[in-house]
């Protein structure tokens, strides 16, 4: 784990290989999955907060309020976590708008974003108080203003403008161009600011926009951030008061070990292109993969070393119902032995047990080659990996693991077969 670790440039890591067997902080990966079982999440406390913290440094300077992306990671511990450092919370529905509030974020603290929001949801934000709903067209501004009437107040509104920059990013998490379903453009977003303005149930607080995920380079942050300027300048101009501006999130973290703009870099490149200061906003961040991302791991144990024809596969016990990134997104993640045995490397796909061919962590991968019963970790599963899970192939979702202070808690169960059914039924007719 070398490389891991110095891809952080002197940063605890606070996952690394002692000797030949893998930790998190001070504990053994093997320990844990000796007692949960696998596959299980293990995710360290430290290296979480360790995030934040920075992360917050890195915009300390600036009027700003972080508001956590919850479904990069929404289990309650880590929200909980999050929250405790201060942070609020961005949430894409009501679901995790409970999550929020039930890890104790303050519904100041709280925004709510989304292309697709129900009545229920936007009732459920204006009854607990939340900071402000982000609308993405004008028939979502619509029903926010017709609901907020009906309860008899004004709605504290953003709107998402779509910039139509280039992320350059994976196709499926592209999310500013104006191919994508997000947001409004910035020309008829104008013509509904001036609407909303008139609008009894409608507060118009500030501008929003977040322009993908995964985002390897800062021009595409820096482009976004000049065009929501000028946007600001040009709805001020309307008479229309601007005091915050959501940049959403998006930066990437260096899956495959190859350097990538650091949080301080982002930093710097948002503020000198957006000028809060200058331009009289709060600064609003919805970051989640690059405070998340690389905190944990999913540990598996191979089943099966099977040869076939020239191709080696390492079939595990997870799958891509528990870690979909690999399949949904072609992500990369590395993989390491859990317990180092110092043979040599061989290329291998590591797949699971589901019966799809997608149902792979790593194709073409040089790793050491194991033995059934050694666990693997699939490293900085942290973000969109529990997330994204489900029961697909009735396989119980993996349990998640929060190491901190040398100790460990299970912060999910492993699902029992009685989850897995509940609230399925067998009608009369059938039994
Ligand atoms: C997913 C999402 C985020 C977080 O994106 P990351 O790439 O994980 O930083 C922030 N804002 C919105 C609106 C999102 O949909």
């Amino acid at each position: 784990m070398r490389a891991a670790a110095n891809a952080r440039g002197g940063i605890m890591t606070h996952i690394e290989h002692r000797k030949d067997t893998l930790h998190v902080e001070s504990v053994a990966v093997e320990a844990i999955a000796e007692a949960v079982g696998t596959p299980c999440y293990v995710y360290s406390h430290a290296r979480l907060v360790e995030n934040v913290r920075r992360f917050e440094a890195a915009f300390a300077a600036v009027d700003h309020l972080t508001c956590y992306s919850v479904k990069a990671n929404p289990n309650l511990a880590i929200v909980a976590a999050v929250t405790r450092e201060g942070l609020g919370c961005d949430v894409v529905s009501s679901g995790e708008l409970e999550r929020a509030l039930r890890a104790g974020a303050r519904p100041e603290r709280i925004v709510f974003s989304g292309a697709g929001k129900t009545d229920d949801e936007i009732d459920a934000a204006l009854h607990h108080g939340i900071r402000m709903l982000n609308a993405e067209s004008r028939g979502e501004l619509e029903r926010i203003d017709r609901v907020a009437t009906r309860r008899g107040v004004r709605a504290p509104v953003s709107v998402r403008i779509n910039p139509d920059v280039d992320a350059k990013t994976h196709r499926y998490v592209t999310t500013g161009l104006r191919e994508n379903k997000f947001g409004i453009d910035a020309d008829e977003a104008l013509d509904v600011y001036t609407w909303a303005h008139t609008r009894p149930g409608l507060a118009i607080t500030g501008v929003d926009c977040h322009i993908g995920s995964n985002i390897r380079s800062l021009e595409p942050f820096a482009e976004a951030m000049r065009r929501m300027r000028t946007f600001i300048e040009t709805v001020r101009g309307r008479g229309i008061p601007i005091d915050h501006c959501d940049i959403g999130g998006g930066l990437g973290i260096p899956y495959d070990r190859s350097p990538l703009p650091s949080i301080e870099d982002y930093a710097r490149t948002v503020v000198d292109a957006l000028d809060p200061a200058g331009s009289g906003v709060q600064l609003l961040l919805e970051p989640g993969r690059i405070l998340v991302g690389d905190i944990g791991m999913l540990v598996c144990r191979v089943l099966y070393v099977k040869r076939h024809g020239e191709r080696t596969f390492v079939i595990v016990d997870g799958a891509m119902n528990d870690f979909m990134r690999p399949c949904l997104y072609e992500a990369h993640h590395e993989i390491v032995p859990v317990t180092r045995r110092g043979a040599d490397a061989v290329v291998v796909d590591v797949v699971g047990p589901v019966c799809e061919t997608t149902d792979f962590f790593a194709l073409d991968r040089a790793i050491e080659l194991p033995h059934r019963g050694d666990r693997l970790a699939v490293l900085d599963a942290g973000a969109y990996g529990f997330g994204l899970a489900s029961n697909f192939n009735s396989r119980p979702r993996a349990p998640e693991v929060l190491v901190r202070n040398g100790d460990y808690t299970v912060v999910r169960a492993r699902e029992s077969f009685e989850d897995l059914v509940r609230g399925e039924r067998i009608p009369d007719f059938l039994t």
